[in-house]
């Protein structure tokens, strides 16, 4: 069968709003010159904080055509982990993204969906899939396909959905149909984000890596800065957004790790590695491993490590 723009747009549309995406935005697969050219520059001032990886295959983050031969679109799905419970407040906090199983998995799954509905309409179709696995600027892909703007806190704000949302993309060599209007950046006056952030990491539109709580709880070694109540990431910037506070609780079905939710300050005290390996077998808390979540838990209870 063959498709033509307009009808393999409304059929990728409708086929991530069924493999259970919140929004979905398209956008023409150009060179995204001025997001490199800001890369560039927040690399070269050091905010990656050593994060090589950010600093790896710039050319390709910018140029889709160098990860999918003769990429013509960018498809861009969100999908809402704002959490419908949180965890009690006396109790170290995790950030809401890793409030259930790791979030590369449970996309995959979904990209691979569209991806197989994809091929049964269009076979002779080159198309990818990526969720923060490749070097891909989600971020811009998703201003660029009419889904939000980036805000002072340096994060995807949709109009609807707010910041607490997961970013995947597809990029593919045919043509679509693309968002003709762009979300015009609505954070106004606002500052809420910056004053809100403890370490002092956020200049509007830029993070420095090096004063942010989440960047030195997930990585290996001591962490450089006061981990506030966080023992795994940290939502401060985020929860502080006026346009998070009016939008509806994620959707996802099998999602959650109800210990997350559940646990007191005294179950997380008590956690001991052949319990963390087996409650968080499949969650974003194994990046960092046993040890090194023990000695955040122990940061944030003001115990010595
Ligand atoms: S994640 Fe936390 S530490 Fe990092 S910028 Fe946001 S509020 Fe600041
Ligand atoms: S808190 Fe205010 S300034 Fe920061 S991202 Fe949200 S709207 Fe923009």
């Amino acid at each position: 069968m063959t498709h033509d723009s307009r009808q393999l747009t409304q059929f990728i549309k409708q086929t991530a709003a069924e493999a259970g995406f919140d929004a979905c935005g398209i956008a023409a697969a150009t060179v995204l010159e001025t997001e490199a050219m800001h890369l560039d520059s927040w690399l070269a001032a050091g905010c990656h904080a050593g994060m090589a990886y950010m600093a790896r295959n710039v050319a390709k983050r910018a140029n889709p055509a160098l990860l999918v031969e003769n990429a013509r679109s960018v498809a861009v799905m969100l999908l809402n982990y704002k959490p419908p419970q949180r965890q009690p407040a006396s109790a170290p906090q995790v950030a809401y993204y890793a409030y259930g199983v790791d979030y590369h998995d449970y996309i995959r799954e979904k990209l691979a969906a569209v991806i197989a509905a994809v091929k049964t309409v269009a076979p002779e179709t080159a198309i990818r899939g990526f969720v923060d696995t490749a070097p891909v600027l989600e971020k811009a892909w998703a201003v660029r396909a009419g889904l939000g703007w980036i805000g002072k806190n340096n994060l995807l704000i949709s109009p609807t959905l707010g910041s607490f949302t997961f970013i995947a993309t597809l990029m593919l060599d045919a043509p679509l149909e693309y968002a003709t209007q762009q979300e015009k950046n609505r954070c106004g006056k606002c500052t809420r984000c910056i004053d809100a952030c403890p370490g002092r990491a956020l200049q509007p539109y830029r993070l420095n890596a090096h004063r942010c709580i989440s960047y030195h709880n997930k990585r290996k070694g001591k962490n450089g800065v006061p981990l506030e109540n966080y023992c795994f990431g940290c939502d401060y910037c985020q929860l502080a957004c006026p346009w998070n506070e009016k939008t509806p609780p994620h959707r996802m079905n099998r999602w959650t790790i109800p210990e997350i939710v559940n646990f007191s300050a005294g179950d997380w005290e008590r956690l001991d590695e052949p319990a963390f390996n087996t409650i968080f077998a499949r969650s974003a808390l194994q990046d960092v491993g046993f040890a090194k979540l023990k000695a955040n838990l122990n940061v944030c209870t003001g115990k010595p490590s």
